[in-house]
């Protein structure tokens, strides 16, 4: 089945495509027929381009532009050995091969006890017996452990980790390239401590062209996470960056983004793995993290090991449904770790919980560890997060002067940064209609402010340094008033959009209700405005 003389094989040819990591592209206008449907056909399965990845060399080279210092950094003798844990349901043919190739050729022998794939109950023809004969060659080092039902990530890692004989042990996503060295820095932390779980530097991998992009040290970003409780990204805070002395020295991170890290077999034991109610995908990283720090360990990112991942912007398979798999689990999460903090999340949700199972053992499991309070935690690992509790106003911000009422409305997230904020009919779930307007007079929901700077409004990430950023509002006249240019918050007559105008006192379209509001605070912090 495998044939020999497919590109993907070739080793050590320059000038193949995609070597030291170059972008492929693909010219689809090019195409035959034939080939535009195969190229469709791989967009569709995968989400990213599975005909560029097709003409790339599972043993492809990477940049070799890496920092100097990492080049001469010394390592343990002595460190433990890893079990490689990479989870997949219906991965393409040849990104999982150059997954399980970048572990195999850049991972010293040593080090490497087993690469254990976890087939997640795909049913794709190639990952059936081909996937088997092909791991044959490697005499036992590659195992596949194969899921009789679909088990979603979290549990599928859990069954890997059951069967790993390593002391390590070390999780991929099955769309990952490693880069050389990426290992050692990664098992010497462990080495030093135990308790400390790491995370090497995710490049990303182009979806579309597969071009590598390597990160230098000095661009490490740590991760965090929202009141969403969803995972994010900022630059090292001033008080960490202050107390380190080179780029390349591991800093600590109050969350991980999930996919890859390195965590001592038995110490992972210990932490109680993952909640094995959580289902499919999602919040599982967060859980770990909170867990870590609350519960005495250590988690870092190590700028010297650096692991490409293909970055995509759809899940391409199917979930379960009916429920939402994602909220239910980010539920158990709140509910065991976040304390009284989980009402933010619950009302980001609108307090509609549904039912998210039983976790009387899990919360025995944060009692039996003995684990700090999640204010411990956000007072000493994530002080740089904004807590709603500190805001003059919440939920939602609604216009009455059209019916259905109209409220303010924005989609921001992760891939969503710089947007038009809208109007929508109030919907009342919470979601992309909760704002927060805080006591510096920001209307913000998690890291994104609403701006105005002349023309559209719009968001953008909050800068603190008030400017375009501060409005003034007043709860008894509605009146929404933005600091610099002195313009109310308006509507188009017909509700459908926002305009800026001159403030009339008595004009409804100027109206605007927080859903709720602290008028002790808003006098206190100076963000009433006069009526
Ligand atoms: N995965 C799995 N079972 C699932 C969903 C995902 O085994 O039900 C695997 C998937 O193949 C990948 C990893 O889990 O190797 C993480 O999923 P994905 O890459 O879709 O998540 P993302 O990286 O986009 O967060
Ligand atoms: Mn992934």
């Amino acid at each position: 089945m495998v044939d020999p003389n497919d590109p993907i094989y070739k080793k050590g040819d320059a000038s193949q495509a995609g070597e030291l990591g170059k972008a492929v592209i693909v010219d689809k206008t090019k195409l035959t027929p034939e080939q535009k449907a195969i190229y469709d056909k791989g967009m569709l399965n995968n989400a990213f381009n599975q005909y560029a990845s097709d003409m790339i060399s599972v043993h492809r080279t990477l940049p070799t532009n890496i920092d100097a210092e990492c080049k001469t950094e010394k390592y343990n003798e002595n460190l433990p050995r890893t079990s490689v844990i990479v989870c997949f349901h219906n991965e393409a043919w040849s990104v999982l091969l150059r997954t399980v190739h970048s572990v195999l050729e850049r991972t010293p022998e040593h080090l490497l006890e087993e690469i254990v794939l976890v087939d997640d109950f795909s049913d794709m023809d190639h990952t059936k017996r081909p996937l088997e004969e092909y791991m044959s060659q490697f005499g036992g080092k590659v195992k596949i452990l194969r899921m009789e039902k679909r088990e979603g990530l979290i549990r599928a890692r859990l069954r890997g980790a059951a069967i790993a004989t390593g002391e390590v042990l070390t999780y991929l996503d099955s769309h990952c390239e490693c880069m050389e060295g990426w290992i050692e820095p990664l098992l010497d932390r462990i080495k030093r401590d135990p308790t400390t779980v790491v995370c090497p530097v995710i490049d990303v991998i182009d979806d579309n062209t597969f071009e590598y992009h390597h990160s230098k040290a000095y661009f490490t970003s740590v991760g965090g996470f929202d009141w969403g409780l969803q995972f994010n990204w900022h630059s090292i805070p001033e008080r960490d960056r202050k107390n380190r002395t080179r780029a390349i020295d591991p800093v600590r991170s109050p969350t991980m983004a999930g996919g890859l890290f390195s965590i001592d077999k038995k110490y992972f034991e210990k932490l109680g793995t993952y909640d094995p109610g959580f289902d499919i995908w999602g919040g599982e990283n967060l859980e770990l993290s909170f867990k870590i720090w609350m519960c005495g360990g250590t988690l870092e990112i190590v700028p010297c090991s650096h692991v490409g991942h293909v970055f995509r912007k759809r899940s391409p398979y199917k979930w379960r449904t009916g429920v939402n798999v994602l909220k239910r689990n980010s539920i158990r999460l709140a509910e065991v770790w976040l304390d009284d903090y989980k009402t933010y999340y619950y009302e980001r949700i609108n307090n509609q919980l549904g039912d998210f199972g039983d976790v009387s053992a899990r919360k025995k499991l944060r009692s039996d560890l003995g684990c700090k309070s999640f204010k411990w935690y956000l007072d000493n690992i994530y002080p740089e997060l904004f807590v709603p509790g500190e805001s003059v106003a919440k939920g939602e911000v609604r216009n009455s002067a059209v019916q259905p009422a109209r409220c303010l409305d924005c989609m921001v997230g992760r891939h969503e940064k710089n947007r038009p904020v809208g109007t929508y009919q109030c919907h009342g779930q919470g979601g992309n209609q909760y704002w927060m307007l805080s006591k510096d007079g920001e209307i913000r929901r998690d890291e994104s402010c609403v701006d105005y700077a002349g023309s559209d409004v719009m968001v953008f990430p909050c800068h603190g340094m008030k400017g375009n950023q501060e409005w003034r509002y007043n709860h008894d006249t509605g009146r929404l008033q933005h600091a610099v240019s002195q313009k109310c918050l308006g509507m188009t007559r017909d509700g459908a959009k926002l305009e800026m105008v001159q403030c009339q006192y008595d004009d409804p379209y100027q109206h605007w209700k927080f859903k709720e509001f602290n008028e002790a605070k808003a006098i206190e912090h100076g963000v009433k405005s006069p009526s």
